[in-house]
This record gives structure tokens, C-alpha cells and sequence, in this order.
């Protein structure tokens, strides 16, 4: 079935990443036997999912002998962090598009954005949409100017991307033969939609009885569908492969993301730290702890119940913890767990 041999690709993540039975967090929530995926392990400056994406975006790079490396995000974007990390080790320039104003005092990710010496431009309060027509633009000029730029799109959500995940789906399903498990679900935060993407081609291709469940953070679950079917058919025409992604491929749950991206719901400050408490694990607040939350709720409502084993793909995100400290702070001070 799928072959990843014949795309350009760089070796960037440590792999494979562990996949870790989760005893006390099953029994405290006494539903389903939960795994963890530790993409949080990737190891590219801190780890997280964006490193298997980058492999092959940047195993493109280079091959198109690019000499400057162009995307955007957030500036909390674990995305613009690991691209930052990538383009050093490779020898290239970076320069990042980030959404507000410059903060006083950089934290987290834009703190390392920085140690990795990315040229920054503030571009002011522009939604993840625009930002990728604002990314396009930014890109020819400096093609004009001869700086010979490679473009990522925000989250890294193109072909090249996706080709990442799917190349997962293949490690999980040789983890789960060893261990001789059979889970249902695999469960994950969704954000621009690559993962989803490459993870729903994997579980369908390689026909491992996995459905991929995306946990929204910021879309709503039509805009989500499209963009995940769109990443999709360009990943399956890149890989050269004769598969259909359709509706009724995968889940998305749109109902966790509370007051927009980035904003901690309590149900993510739950999961954030019950999963400290039980696991020793650290989610972040932005994508793994409202994927998790969701997960937890799931359980409680009685959708998932003894029996629906589930995966749960830590995606990583850990630098925004140190971003989001007041927040996380109050959240132990107040927590009755
Ligand atoms: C980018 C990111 C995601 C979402 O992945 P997409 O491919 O953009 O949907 C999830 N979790 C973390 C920690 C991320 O940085």
C-alpha cells in the first residue's frame, strides 16, 4: 500500500515514539483501557507533533533548494517553534508571521522562536484564514527579492504535512500487533487539519479498525470536514494512491473549543491537570487539554464506555504551559482533585 520512499524527507523526530498504557487515568474515569501516543516525544526542540509534518515539508525544502524557510501562527504556534528548530539544523533562514501585537516579555514558544534567531513580523489581530492569503503574499515578495523562500502553510497543513501521519498510522499499527491491542479510537487535537488528514488515510488504508476522532480548537465541524477532506485528496494524489476520504471516515467533535483558540476551557484545566495527577503527563491548554477533555467527557456521557479502547495522541504543546503559568496556576490553587 503506501509508499513514503520516493518523498524527499529529513530525519528530524526521534521515532518511533512510545505508546504507554495509561492505568490510572483508565481506572479514575473507570471506561475505557486509554493509551497514549507520545508525539510529545518527537524531540525537535521539545517535541509535538509538527515533527513528523516537518520531516517531509522540509524534506521538500530542501530539495527545492530553498535558502529561507516562510510560515505562520499563533505566538504560542508549537508549528512556528519546531519550523524555527528545523530550518537552523538544515542550514536555512526562517521568518515567521505571528498574529498580535509584541508582547513585553516572550514566554514559551515565541521565547524560543527567538533563541532559534527566526526573523519575526507582527502582523496584528488576523484570523488563521487570512493569515495563510497574508503568508502567500509575503512569499513572493521575498521570491521577487531572490531570497529563494520555501512557504509552509499555518500548522504546516499541506500534502508534504499529512504524508506524516500517515506514515504514523503504520508505526501505531506494528505498536499495537506487538502488544497484541486492538483499540477503537484514536483520539486527537485538531487545529488546522493535516493530522487529521494523514491519520484518517492511514486508518483506512491500512484498514486497522481505527477511527480517528479529531477534537476541534478552533473550527467548527463543517469547516473542519472540508479542509480535512481537501488535505486529504492532495495527500493521497501526492502518495500516488487510489483512496477516497468521505464523511463517514472520521469524527470531529467540535463542541470543546469554549471561547475560541487558545482560551482554556475548564473541562481543559481539568484535564490538564488531572492527567499531571494521575499520570505524571503534562497537556498543554490549547490543544492536548481540550482534546483530552473532551475524551474525559465522552466517558462520563456514556459514549465510550468498558470495552471502546481508546488511543489518545499527545500532539505535544508542551512550551505553552510556561506560556499560560497564571492560568495554570489558578487552576491547581482552585482544582478539587
Ligand atoms: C498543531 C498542533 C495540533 C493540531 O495539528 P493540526 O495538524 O494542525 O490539526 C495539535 N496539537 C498540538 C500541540 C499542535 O501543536
Amino acid at each position: 500500500m503506501v509508499s513514503l520512499t520516493g518523498l524527499p524527507r529529513v530525519r528530524l523526530a526521534s521515532l518511533p515514539t512510545p505508546l504507554e498504557a495509561a492505568p490510572r487515568l483508565s481506572e479514575t474515569l473507570g471506561g475505557p483501557a486509554i493509551w497514549l501516543k507520545r508525539d510529545d516525544l518527537t524531540g525537535l526542540a521539545m517535541g509535538g507533533n509538527k515533527a513528523r509534518k516537518l520531516e517531509f515539508l522540509m524534506g521538500e525544502a530542501r530539495e527545492s533548494n530553498a535558502r529561507l524557510v516562510i510560515t505562520a501562527g499563533g505566538q504560542q504556534s508549537n508549528h512556528c517553534r519546531m519550523t524555527a528548530a528545523a530550518a537552523r539544523k538544515l542550514g536555512m533562514r526562517c521568518l515567521l508571521l505571528l498574529t498580535g501585537e509584541p508582547p513585553a516579555t516572550a514566554q514559551g514558544n515565541l521565547l524560543l522562536d527567538m533563541l532559534f534567531g527566526a526573523e519575526l513580523q507582527f502582523v496584528g489581530d488576523v484570523g488563521f484564514l487570512e493569515l495563510d492569503d497574508l503568508l502567500k503574499e509575503v512569499f513572493e515578495r521575498q521570491r521577487r527579492d531572490g531570497k529563494e523562500p520555501f512557504l509552509i502553510p499555518v500548522g504546516g497543513a499541506a500534502a508534504a504535512g499529512s504524508a506524516g501521519y500517515v506514515s504514523a498510522v503504520r508505526e501505531i499499527s506494528d505498536q499495537t500487533k506487538e502488544m497484541g491491542l486492538s483499540p477503537h479510537y484514536l483520539f486527537h487535537a485538531t487545529g488546522s487539519c493535516g493530522t487529521q488528514a494523514g491519520l484518517t488515510i492511514g486508518a483506512k488504508a491500512l484498514e486497522t479498525g481505527l477511527r480517528v476522532v479529531g477534537v476541534s480548537v478552533r473550527y467548527d465541524e463543517r469547516t473542519i470536514r472540508d479542509r480535512v477532506k481537501r488535505i486529504a485528496g492532495e495527500t493521497t494524489a501526492l502518495l500516488g494512491m487510489d483512496l477516497q476520504i468521505a464523511d463517514e471516515d472520521f469524527d470531529v467533535l467540535d463542541g470543546y473549543v469554549g471561547d475560541g483558540y487558545a482560551k482554556p476551557t475548564a473541562g481543559c484545566l481539568e484535564a490538564v491537570r488531572l492527567l499531571a495527577l494521575t499520570e505524571g503527563l503534562i497537556l498543554d491548554p490549547t490543544y492536548t487539554g481540550k482534546a483530552m477533555a473532551a475524551l474525559i467527557d465522552q466517558v462520563r456521557n456514556g459514549k465510550l464506555g468498558p470495552g471502546d479502547d481508546v488511543i489518545f495522541l499527545h500532539t505535544g504543546g508542551t512550551p505553552g504551559v510556561f506560556a499560560s503559568s497564571e492560568t495554570l496556576c489558578r487552576a491547581c490553587e482552585s482544582s478539587d482533585l
